[in-house]
């Protein structure tokens, strides 16, 4: 295992290592061409996250010159509640840049087991270059609201409806440490912002439920964010640290001065939001995702949920290509008995994984978090495979 403790002190030392890794994440965007699939085009606009991989100094060494920039994606938006819900395992159906970022992980995770190797459990920062939708995006209490949405992004999430909102009546998308859901294209998403979601990463692991079976575990160091805001930083903690229940692994947060990305959002606030996500990982993943169907880009509707149309980063892929193969001879199986098991149950067998969750989720404000509908979890691939 390795020594995580040393390389959170180095990073909290050394705000110029935060620099660092953010150089790298920037200049990796930088190295592709715009003829990479999902590349954003000259006037469109995008937010970029990046999982990183720092590891441990070595005694005799200030710097650190052990970052790998693991995942990649841009993204910003989110497919709304009752869209193609035949289709959910098939669709990546939030898209914003973080959230691609962590399944593009969880792929290069199955990847790293498949071909005999381990996964580091520490040292995982995540690079993102606005803080991230939902309570990150709140301004402070007291603080000119007017003032702030000129200069802060705005979180465009909405407190999730049965909320208690503030006795002074203010409107609930002002009220801080609130857990909210992402807008949808045309209908409500169920999706949680991705202020909680990193929120639930930095308590519960990032490896999620089917990685944890396997003995995976990711533990979220760092978070930072690659553009420094006046209103930005009190924020940020807040969402990310403040607002997590007592005793909670607790992470870095940062912010950093290097230059941003070339479609950059905040930087280029005229800019139309680009439609397409880019997906990238070191361990082979290209691919570019029509954010409006959570599908490939370029495949048609008709052919939407077959296979040559699937994301390799979508929950069904995961399950049939990693997840059970792996998992069915860890627990000793017929891969044919396993595949008829339920989503749901096979993430089940997390036990460890499945209870802090929901010792996480019984903690105000995530006993706000949305309990989604049970199309969403309770799916089996043989009948996913026949419904066709
Ligand atoms: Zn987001």
């Amino acid at each position: 295992m390795q020594d995580f403790s040393k390389t959170e002190r180095e990073l909290s030392l050394n705000p110029s290592v935060a620099d660092e890794v953010t150089a790298r994440v920037v200049a990796h965007y930088g190295s592709l061409s715009k003829f990479t699939k999902g590349y954003p085009k000259d006037l469109e606009s995008t937010v970029l996250a990046a999982f990183v991989h720092v590891g441990p100094t070595t005694a005799d060494s200030q710097s650190i010159n052990n970052i790998q920039v693991i995942t990649m994606a841009t993204g910003t938006r989110c497919v709304g509640l009752w869209s193609d819900s035949s289709n959910i395992p098939k669709s990546v159906r939030d898209c914003h840049a973080e959230v691609l970022a962590r399944r593009a992980l969880l792929v290069h995770a199955w990847r790293e087991l498949e071909s005999g190797r381990t996964v580091p459990e520490d040292g995982w920062v995540l690079v993102i270059s606005q803080p991230p939708c939902g309570d990150a995006c709140v301004p402070a209490r007291g603080k000119d609201l007017t003032t702030c949405s000129e200069d802060a992004p705005t979180t465009g999430a909405h407190a999730v409806r049965g909320t208690v909102i503030d006795p002074h009546g203010e409107p609930s998308d002002f009220v801080p440490a609130l857990v909210r859901t992402k807008p949808g294209r045309g209908h409500p998403s169920l999706s949680m912002s991705c202020s909680d979601k990193i929120a639930k990463w930095a308590v519960c692991g990032i490896q999620g439920a089917l990685l944890t079976v396997c003995g995976v575990r990711m533990r979220l160091g760092a978070v930072i964010v690659t553009q420094q805001h006046a209103q930005s930083a009190e924020p940020l903690r807040r969402a990310l640290i403040e607002r997590l229940p007592k005793g909670s692994p607790q992470i870095s947060v940062w912010t950093s001065s290097v230059a941003c990305f070339p479609h950059c959002m905040l930087c280029h606030k005229e800019r139309l939001h680009c439609g397409i996500s880019l997906v990238w990982s070191v361990s082979g993943i290209l691919e570019a995702i029509n954010s409006k169907h959570g599908t490939l880009q370029g495949a048609t509707r008709a052919k939407s949920g077959q296979d040559a149309a699937l994301s390799v980063i979508s929950p069904y892929k995961i399950l049939t290509v990693h997840a059970s193969p792996k998992i069915a001879h860890f627990l000793s199986l017929p891969l044919q008995e396993f595949l008829k098991m339920d989503y749901h149950n096979v993430k089940g067998l997390a036990v460890s994984y499945c209870a802090s969750v929901e010792a996480f989720k019984a903690q105000a404000p995530f006993d706000q978090w949305v309990v989604r509908p049970p199309s969403f979890t309770h799916w089996n691939v043989k009948h996913i495979t026949t419904q066709k």
